[in-house]
């Protein structure tokens, strides 16, 4: 079995160490016999470039090469995202991604730019000023399905640790948030929500990179990609995950956050 990843403008939207989610899925895919290739969807990219893979990751970006990003991903190249999301296909989008997938982004200097508008949310920097969010981000995962499934995998309650780094805002319209925050800012510091989860498409602010801090949504991508493309039930034999786990209890004893609550719980 094969899987392919669509990596969105890998030069430009490398700014926060995302890259790291895409050698986490391919890693893991592969440690299971899976076949892996990798597809950077960029400016030189095509519509059917974009229709041929099965996960799509899109990492974060400054301003200015968000910008760019936003204004090569329009016509059929955008109808093909908006598409393979609508249909189900599995992705990460962290920071910058998701506020182009929105309905727009008002940066701190210059013009609104639209966006995809395939996520119902918006999302405003309030100026070159303001303070940037920063710091480290643990939220419970909140997104009714994708919590069930995760503790599927898992056996407990999701809790996902992460790193933010922003200067924009993002309010939330008829999406359903990614989870509540338990440590940090998350979407707008105010509302307690973080990320978005709109059919198996997984927003965040979460940097870290999001996934070898959280290798279980790896395997959900993974498992789910494959599911939606050889219609079996596929089942991922389990990896040793100590290492990522005593990470992860590390860092909750560090910020204080009880976040080791069981399924039942
Ligand atoms: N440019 C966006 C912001 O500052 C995205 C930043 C990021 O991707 N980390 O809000």
């Amino acid at each position: 079995m094969e899987i392919i990843i669509g990596w969105l403008y890998p030069k430009l939207m490398s700014t926060y160490g995302d890259r790291g989610n895409v050698i986490t899925i391919e890693r893991r895919a592969q440690w299971r016999g899976y076949h892996v290739t990798v597809v950077p969807l960029d400016q030189n990219s095509t519509a059917a470039d974009i229709q041929s893979v099965d996960i799509i990751v899109g990492g974060g970006a400054q301003d200015r090469q968000q910008e760019i990003v936003m204004r090569d991903l329009q016509g059929n190249k955008a109808d093909a995202i908006r598409d393979k999301i609508n249909k189900g296909t599995p992705g990460v989008f962290t920071c910058g991604s998701p506020q182009l997938l929105g309905n727009y982004y008002e940066p701190g200097f210059g013009q609104r730019i639209e966006g995809l508008g395939i996520l119902d949310l918006v999302s405003i920097h309030p100026g070159e000023n303001s303070k940037r969010c920063i710091g480290n981000l643990v939220i419970e995962v909140t997104a009714t399905r994708l919590a069930q499934e995760l503790t599927e995998i898992i056996g407990r309650k999701p809790y996902l640790v992460g790193f933010e780094n922003h200067g924009g805002r993002t309010t939330l319209g008829k999406v359903e948030a990614l989870g509540k925050v338990v440590y940090g800012l998350g979407n707008n510091g105010e509302d307690g929500t973080e990320g978005a989860f709109y059919q198996n498409a997984i927003a965040t602010y979460s940097h870290g990179p999001l996934l070898p801090k959280n290798p279980f949504i790896a395997d959900w991508l993974i498992q789910t990609a494959l599911r939606l493309k050889y219609q079996e039930e596929i089942k991922l034999t389990p990896l040793d995950d100590t290492l990522a786990n005593q990470g992860r209890e590390a860092m909750f004893k560090r910020l204080k956050v009880e976040a080791n609550a069981s399924a039942n719980s």
